[in-house]
């Protein structure tokens, strides 16, 4: 009998999960029936556009962050934790920290991409980025630290007016209440410069809303434990903060920069429209860790929805490399965006629909509750959003 084919996906994100998930539903026969392995150095999944929620508890992280054995369970897909140090694609090994090793014949490059912090002096030190459960976890805990002071103000900077930005500066509005005294910094002489202009305006008023202040076309030069040095046309001003949130930029990690695979100038993966990497049939990239691209040539934005959809022709092409069937170019869907604009507000604009207020704030969660993996985390999740509100109420 002839050995099973492996296929080893490294990073568990919106990438490598979905592919994985999809992988292990396509009709196999016993003998095309490849040994798929999921690497990820964290044991959970992260479902992060939900991240927020944890600032605000309007969620738990297990409902954000559910474990990997949980949304395998019954799939067939074997679940390796460990951290990645090393590829060797000649040999076609995954080397992972504690110098196990794990053979493939096809290799899947998810491992998404980093949030920036050493960009200016004392970011590392003294800004959190926002990115991961570990990071929502350290913003919970300075949080709970400086209201145990009991200040009458608590002065955040959110440095980088982009998505994340707003939308962290807003559900932290919401935590903080009357103590907060936010400020967004961006280089840009406006917030949200990629976003639609339904969703920026609704955001600013969010913002003007919260008292947010925006300091726009402006540096940052430096980062002290208790304060923040900005540029604004060539002055510099130095002001105290209590906390600074870092949410600026995507840098792609050492790992992927090592590889001896094509990649552009900030060492993002080149794919073609298949998504194999650029000269090889045996490696595919996407998400983060790719450069993305429309296969009409149209460059797309490191984000969930690009990865999630590539996830499918990722799997697809992976099954039809196996089965000898025609691989598929990836084609966007664009379905719009949403943003969490606090803990009952939000703003959507997609597929012809305007949304904002809290019954965007209903239909983003709805939206994200059916993006959920698995059906069974779904339906556990929104059994508890609908039992909750009884239950503290219950209990009040
Ligand atoms: C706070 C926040 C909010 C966001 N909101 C939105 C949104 O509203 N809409 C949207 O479309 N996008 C959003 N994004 C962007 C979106 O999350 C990313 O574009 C998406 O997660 C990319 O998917 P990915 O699979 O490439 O990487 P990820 O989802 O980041 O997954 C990468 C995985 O690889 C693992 N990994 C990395 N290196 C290694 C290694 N060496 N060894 C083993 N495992 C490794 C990581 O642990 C991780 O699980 C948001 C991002 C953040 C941080």
């Amino acid at each position: 009998m002839s050995e099973r084919s492996r296929i080893c996906i490294v990073g568990g994100g919106f990438g490598g999960l979905y592919t994985a998930l999809r992988l292990s539903e396509f009709p196999w026969t016993d003998e095309q029936k490849p040994k798929i392995t999921l690497i990820d150095k964290s044991d959970r999944f992260l479902f992060s556009p939900l991240l927020y929620e944890l600032i605000t508890e309007e969620m738990q992280s297990w409902e954000i962050a559910p474990p990997f054995a949980e949304v395998l369970a019954n799939t067939g897909v074997i679940f390796q934790q460990g951290s990645v140090t090393d590829i060797n694609i000649e040999a076609k090994q995954v080397t992972l920290q504690d110098d196990t090793t794990i053979p493939y014949d096809r290799l899947v490059l998810s491992t998404g991409g980093a949030t920036p912090v050493d960009i200016v002096p004392g970011a590392r030190e003294h800004a959190l980025p926002f990115r991961s459960l570990a990071d929502a976890d350290r913003l919970r805990e300075k949080i709970r630290l400086l209201e145990g002071d009991n200040p009458d103000k608590i002065r955040v900077a959110v440095v980088g007016g982009g998505y994340s930005g707003v939308e962290l500066a807003c559900k932290l509005a919401d935590r903080l209440g009357e103590k907060g005294r936010i400020r967004i910094i961006d280089r840009g002489d406006q917030i949200l410069k990629d976003s639609t202009d339904f969703n920026r305006k609704t955001a600013i008023e969010a913002l003007e809303k919260n008292h947010i202040w925006q300091d726009l076309e402006t540096d940052v030069e430096r980062v002290e434990a208790d304060s923040i040095s900005l540029v604004y046309k060539g002055q510099t001003d130095t002001i105290p903060v209590d906390l600074v949130l870092w949410t600026v930029g995507n840098r792609v990690s050492e790992l992927i920069k090592r590889l001896p695979l094509e990649q552009n100038e900030q060492g993002f993966l080149k794919v073609e429209p298949t998504l194999l990497v650029k000269g090889r049939d045996d490696i595919f990239a996407l998400g983060d860790a790719a450069e993305s691209y429309d296969r009409d040539g149209k460059s797309l934005p490191a984000t969930a929805q690009v990865a999630f959809q590539q996830s499918d022709y990722c799997a697809w092409n992976l099954w039809a490399s196996a089965t000898n069937r025609p691989l598929l170019s990836f084609g966007y869907q664009p379905l719009g965006e949403m943003m969490t604009l606090g803990t009952d507000n939000a703003t959507i604009n997609g597929l012809g629909l305007k949304l904002d207020g809290p019954m965007a704030y209903v239909a983003r969660r709805l939206v994200y509750l059916y993006r959920l993996p698995t059906l069974k985390h779904q339906l556990t999740v929104g059994f508890n959003w609908i039992t909750q509100p009884i239950v503290e109420l219950l209990s009040s």
